[in-house]
């Protein structure tokens, strides 16, 4: 089954939900982006996604990436689609306009993503590390890097990639042993060897950026002692312009359980020749730039499978027939019925729905935070956005991820047995959508670093502003909801405020606590923030039926899927919140050795 670009869903998050036109019009660096223009570039990025890049997602599994003649093969098609995409300015959708970027919003680029991710998650690898590392560059790098470097990048002549993984540094970058010394002329020879490097050596473009961690001689220890440095396959002259062979090669592929296309490299750098971005030691918060950009990529990685996966499933269920509806044995003159008539089934297509919509209107609330922190005229909001951002980021990655890892699981489970082999398509996406939960830093260092550093070292106040603008919501808008639609939400709010402030507190007792409660707090909080979504969904869905300008089917299922989200996804944040309080005492006091023989 072909994959569909899911427009009017996003059109409703983007336009109904969000008010996008509104925000932008009222910011001078997006005040030219209409609602129109926007659409027409959607339109044209869902055509391309599922004519262009879709069809090389089963063949790109098949095939793989290959060592080949001392370099990385990609699977047929690859090269051709990267550089259409590229041309077409999709690379650099989001990309300074100074340097021929297309500077479109967040919650823009963030749909085209999904849809990206929807069509092949192996294949989007390489234009988001490449959109990300433009960000970065743009962010911390040089002039003359930002004039040499952006406009190949963004035109799909480069790509990049982002070296940081060490075989004995993985979660703790500190612990990294990649040198970098000091040469004549203010540039640097770097010494050591990074694995998992995804996009590390390929045959789609003429060269490719490296943006590495290293130590410089008189670092100090730990993460505090690490820079950040621009390699580039081909060394650049003052032009710009790529020449000899630079010392850094891919010495081997990772065999992987999926995202067989992307190519996953151990790249050695002997003596490459690279320069400083940014200033010495002060890499690692430069890197950050775009790991969290990568990170609500990789979020949208999750989401994108889980919207795959729920099409195919959809699909199936309709056509499939097993067994009898329930309740009324006469009623079909059918051997058997569609399998959606199944209460069980329902509950595996509902849970999909309200994942993938709640995720769709999570992503764009991300990428509002995001245009609002870069875009407002007003210092201080762009200032309450940047913190906004920074509680959001770790959620983006790791609960869409792990709802894309349950959404792929339940769409398998839709086909039974047909869900297992390969023949429909589904078995690849619960193969490839598993590592969205474990790179760009595992789920669970991304559930401490939400807990750790954005809830309990500011004493929950970040946290306090967002659970004030749910209440806000609640008290407005949200008033004109049916109870059944509106207290759920309040309830959670409650729970989770109540519970903060416990854990803010026990912090300080129990030096375990943290990492105990993290991924539950991360999921409670995730639970909480879609519930929030979806009474804003319901609330807009309510006011376009008593307008009624028709579509009543669609308002009416967005109605239906917040009830069944109140009802069943929704109150789990209250037995999470009953597991933290039981603090670390019960994961602690086994003695490791008795843990196992
Ligand atoms: C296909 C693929 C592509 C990748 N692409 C890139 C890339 O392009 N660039 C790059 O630099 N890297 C890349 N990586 C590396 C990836 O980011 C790391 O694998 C990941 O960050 C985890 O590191 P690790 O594998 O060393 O696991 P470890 O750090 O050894 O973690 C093992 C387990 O311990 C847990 N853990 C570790 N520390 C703590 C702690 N302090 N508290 C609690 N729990 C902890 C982790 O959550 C995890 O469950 C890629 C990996 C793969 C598999």
């Amino acid at each position: 089954m072909e994959y569909r670009a899911p427009l009017r869903d996003m059109h409703f998050v983007l336009h109904e939900v969000m008010a996008a036109e509104t925000l932008w019009q009222s910011m001078p660096g997006t005040a030219e982006f209409s609602a129109s223009v926007v659409d027409a570039v959607l339109e044209e990025g869902a055509r391309l996604t599922s004519e262009l890049i879709a069809p090389l997602n089963p063949t790109g599994d098949r095939e793989g990436v290959r060592l080949h003649q001392g370099g990385v093969a990609t699977p047929e098609g690859y090269r051709e689609a990267y550089r259409t995409l590229a041309e077409g300015g999709w690379v650099g959708l989001g990309g300074n306009p100074e340097y021929g970027g297309q500077g479109l919003p967040v919650m823009v680029t963030t749909l085209f993503e999904e849809m990206l991710q929807s069509a092949s998650g192996a294949f989007a690898l390489y234009v988001i590390l490449t959109s990300g590392a433009a960000l970065c560059l743009d962010t911390h790098g040089s002039e003359a890097m930002r004039a040499h470097c952006l406009p190949r990048l963004y035109s799909g002549d480069w790509t990049a990639a982002m070296c940081l993984t060490e075989a004995h540094a993985g979660s703790d970058l500190g612990l990294l042993r990649t040198r970098a010394e000091p040469l004549e002329g203010g540039r640097y020879r770097l010494a050591g060897t990074k694995i998992f490097i995804t996009g590390g050596e390929h045959d789609l473009t003429e060269n490719i950026l490296y943006l590495v961690l290293a130590r410089l001689p008189d670092a100090p220890e730990g993460s505090r002692g690490i820079s950040l440095f621009l390699v580039s396959k081909f060394l650049l002259d003052e032009e710009g312009r790529p020449g000899e062979r630079n010392a850094v090669h891919c010495g081997a592929l990772e065999e992987k359980m999926g995202i067989h296309g992307s190519s996953t490299c151990v790249m050695h750098f002997d003596d490459a020749v690279g320069e400083l971005i940014g200033e010495p030691h002060r890499g690692l918060e430069a890197m950050f730039t775009m790991m969290n950009d990568e990170r609500l990529s990789v979020g949208l990685q999750g989401l994108g499978a889980a919207e795959r996966a729920w099409q195919l499933s959809l699909a199936y269920a309709r056509e499939r027939r097993q067994g009898r509806a329930p309740g009324d044995p006469g009623r079909s003159r059918a051997e058997a019925d569609p399998i959606l008539v199944h209460a069980d089934v329902r509950r595996m297509l509902l849970t999909q729905k309200a994942w993938v919509e709640g995720g769709r209107a999570f992503a764009a609330h991300c990428g509002r935070q995001l245009d609002l922190a870069r875009h407002h005229p007003d210092a201080s909001q762009r200032q309450r956005a940047g913190a906004m951002v920074a509680l959001l980021t770790p959620l983006a990655k790791a609960f869409m991820t792990d709802r894309g890892m349950e959404g792929c699981l339940l769409a398998q489970q839709v086909f039974g047995g047909h869900g297992y082999i390969r023949e429909w398509g589904v078995e690849q996406l619960v193969r490839d959508v598993r590592i969205s939960q474990i790179y760009e830093g595992t789920n669970g260092i991304q559930a401490m670093d939400l807990l750790g550093r954005r809830v309990v070292a500011d004493g929950g106040e970040v946290l306090g502003w967002l659970l004030e603008d749910i209440r806000d919501f609640l008290a407005g808008e949200g008033a004109a909801l049916e109870a059944e639609l509106r207290d759920p939400v309040r309830a959670a709010v409650d729970q989770l405020e109540s519970l903060t402030r416990w854990l803010v507190a026990e912090a300080t007792e129990d030096a375990h606590l943290v990492s105990a409660a993290a991924v539950d707090y991360l999921e409670a909080l995730g639970r909480l923030l879609y519930g929030y979504l979806w009474a804003r969904m319901a609330a807009v869905a309510r006011r376009q039926l008593a307008a009624g300008g028709g579509e009543e089917g669609f308002y009416q299922a967005k109605l239906d899927t917040a009830r069944f989200y109140m009802e069943r996804l929704l109150p789990k944040v209250a037995s999470l919140c009953q597991v933290m309080r039981q603090g670390s005492a019960a994961t602690m006091a086994i003695a490791a050795e008795h843990l196992g023989p």
